[in-house]
């Protein structure tokens, strides 16, 4: 199977490819020709399966160039002996109306480990094929979970380095002491005076400059990146969303061929659209709902057909979805407008000059057939953690909250009685704070570990081992630049 690019359907590359370059030389993203099909007979066969069994089976479909014994071994580094109780992601039964799907329990408490544990495995394999024997250096910008989850996965593998850059004061001080206690013998961390923004223009500016990237090629170098827009990154995320059917037919909470719903907290758009492809192969899902926080720009976009950006940016207690700009939206545009790059790269053109585009009215049409949108304040974020913990018993952080809250919004308006599993992607210990405030719990002056205590108390649930860990990890990490000098940061890193 062959990946083209978005804005460029002509310039078809290789899984290997797209995974090794992230990002297509004119800007578009890479997404399969054709999305491969997953029969009901195949579903209960997985059904019976560990996850890194079902792992294997859809990576397969997705991966032609790999052979199965690469991809077996990807997914077993991955996932065996990673994840509380082995079990990648688990299925709450329900609580009150609803499943959860808990993605949070990795080595960093975000669900971004889903994606960020498998990605070391399939970039190592993709250089093998593609790369010849170079190395890569990759260099992320990070508002917080993108981070950490990186350097857990990238920590220790050979032949690669990483050095990631975070804003001293735009991220949790949980956060801040999960990047700057990182292990690993190819890491590396820098604060940078500014905020994630200059931290993410400086490091696109790394990538453009061809001087730079010539002196690395001499040294066998090539850069590379861990963002979210890196197939490789979008691909382990189809695999919880079809797990999760097969968890639920094993459990005859439904039969072949009943249909669900998820309801997903949405920012970059990556998680979501993992499920419209899991949807798209034939894993029977009624709607996605996307939930968003006050940074509202899809929950207008599916509504009315307007994506834009040009609108205040919040800060607000669910920061891992604060984003203005959802970049792998621009996947599912291209579906909908037929797999037309040309006019995929129209709409993103104008998006880039104006700030907005509009989608005709009958791709709109298409959208609203598979999606649901809307979005939640931060005082009902708060509300909502309260009233599920009251209720059931059950504890769940800020990002989740959004999804329940949006979920019940969904049930109201549409009456939909199908099942309804809401995605969760983040330990509440992650976001402690905004979680003691919605439980009314007094926490003025607890240091970090004294919240994490007091919540430990109240909730009865158990402290993650790598975040109480933190307590006593030595500082590694106390590099502190202007982001005008990242690049002497990283070329010290690598000489
Ligand atoms: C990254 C993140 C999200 C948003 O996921 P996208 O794939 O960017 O839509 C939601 N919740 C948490 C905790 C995250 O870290």
């Amino acid at each position: 199977m062959n990946y083209v690019s978005t804005r460029d359907n002509s310039y078809t590359v290789t899984a290997a490819q797209a995974i090794f370059q992230g990002l297509s030389h004119e800007g578009g993203l890479f997404v399969p020709e054709s999305i491969p099909s997953i029969s009901a007979q195949t579903l209960s066969e997985l059904a019976e399966k560990s996850y890194i069994e079902r792992a294997e089976y859809v990576l397969s479909l997705f991966l032609t160039d790999f052979t199965p014994e690469e991809i077996k071994e990807c997914v077993t580094n991955a996932y065996s002996n990673k994840f509380d109780d082995d079990q990648p992601a688990p299925l709450s039964s329900l609580v009150g109306d609803k499943y959860f799907l808990e993605l949070w329990h990795g080595p960093t408490c975000a669900f971004k480990d889903m994606a960020l544990q498998l990605l070391p495995e399939l970039l190592k394999v993709s250089m093998r094929k593609v790369g010849g024997a170079k190395k890569a250096a990759i260099l992320v910008a990070t508002s917080g979970d993108t981070g950490k989850a990186a350097l857990e996965g990238f920590k220790d593998v050979e032949d690669i380095k990483i050095m990631v850059f975070y804003p001293e004061n735009g991220v949790s001080p949980m956060q801040k002491r999960q990047m700057y206690t990182q292990d690993g013998n190819n890491v590396s961390v820098v604060a940078i005076d500014g905020n994630f923004d200059d931290a993410q223009t400086g490091v696109k500016k790394i990538f453009s400059n061809k001087d730079y990237e010539e002196e690395l090629a001499e040294n066998g170098y090539v850069l590379s990146s861990a963002n979210s827009i890196n197939w490789g990154r979008l691909l382990p995320q189809i695999v919880y969303y079809v797990s999760t059917y097969c968890d639920l037919l094993n459990s005859e909470e439904i039969s072949v061929g009943d249909k669900i719903n998820f309801c997903v907290p949405t920012g970059n758009f990556g998680n979501i659209l993992a499920a419209h492809y899991a949807r798209e192969m034939g894993v029977p899902i009624n709607k996605l709902v996307c939930a968003s926080n006050d940074n509202n720009v899809l929950t207008q976009a599916i509504n009315q057909g307007v994506y834009d950006r040009n609108r205040d940016f919040f800060a607000t207690n669910s920061p891992s979805m604060d984003i203005l700009i959802s970049s792998n939206f621009e996947r599912l545009v291209y579906q909908l407008v037929g797999n037309n790059s040309q006019k995929t790269n129209d709409l993103m053109v104008q998006l880039n000059a104006m700030g907005q585009y509009n989608l005709d009215s009958d791709v709109l049409e298409k959208l609203k057939q598979g999606f649901w949108a809307d979005f939640c304040t931060e005082k009902q974020v708060l509300n909502t953690i309260k009233t599920v913990f009251d209720k059931y018993s059950y504890l769940c952080d800020t990002h989740t909250a959004v999804a329940v809250n949006v979920a019940e919004k969904y049930i109201e308006a549409t009456g939909d009685k199908l099942p309804m599993v809401v995605v969760s992607t983040a330990s509440p210990y992650k976001f402690v704070a905004s979680v003691l405030d919605a439980l009314e719990a007094d926490h003025n002056g607890l240091d970090d570990f004294g919240k994490v205590d007091l919540l430990e108390k109240i909730s009865t649930m158990p402290i993650p081992t790598s975040l109480s860990e933190l307590k006593t990890a030595p500082r590694r990490f106390d590099i502190n630049c202007a982001a005008e000098d990242m690049i002497d940061e990283v070329k010290k890193f690598l000489s």
